[in-house]
Parts: C-alpha cells; sequence; structure tokens
C-alpha cells in the first residue's frame, strides 16, 4: 500500500509505504510540520479522510466513468502526483 501524505505546512506531498492495516495519520515534514493522510493507492475500501477522494483504486475500479470533481481535474490530479491508473 502506498500512503500519501499532504504536509499542511508548506503543501509538500510525502509518499509512504505501510502496510494495509498499519499505517499512521500522519508523517513528519522536513519543514517540522505534520503532514496528513490524503491518498491510499491499493486499498478496495475507501478511506473517508478526503470524502471525494476515497482511493485512486476505487475511483478508478467502481466510478471509472465518473470524474472526482471534473475527470480533468481527476487527470491532472494523478498527472500531478504521478499517478497511473490502477487496472
Ligand atoms: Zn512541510
Amino acid at each position: 500500500m502506498i500512503y500519501e501524505y499532504e504536509c499542511k505546512k508548506c503543501g509538500t506531498i510525502h509518499e509512504r509505504v505501510f502496510k494495509m492495516s498499519d499505517f499512521p495519520k500522519t508523517v513528519k515534514c522536513e519543514c517540522g510540520g505534520q503532514a496528513k493522510k490524503i491518498l491510499s493507492i491499493g486499498a478496495i475500501h475507501a478511506d473517508t479522510d478526503v470524502p471525494w477522494l476515497p482511493s485512486a483504486s476505487e475511483v478508478l475500479v467502481k466510478h471509472h466513468e465518473k470524474p472526482l470533481t471534473t475527470r480533468t481535474e481527476y487527470r491532472q490530479y494523478l498527472k500531478e502526483n504521478h499517478l497511473a491508473p490502477i487496472g
């Protein structure tokens, strides 16, 4: 499982790999801020930290034809985060 954390202070995105049931809610950013989990990749069940983006895989598998807010925004999100659609 890959988890993404966004620093609330500087906005940096941190990618971390943890076991599915064993991950921290936040990780420490080099700026001294706390990075909060925003996304889990590979999850089957939604994590509702971000209501409109439960997880990249769930969105792609179950709601492939539906945008998040808009499809363009979703693609932009994937691109910005160097993510590729799963499956
Ligand atoms: Zn930071």
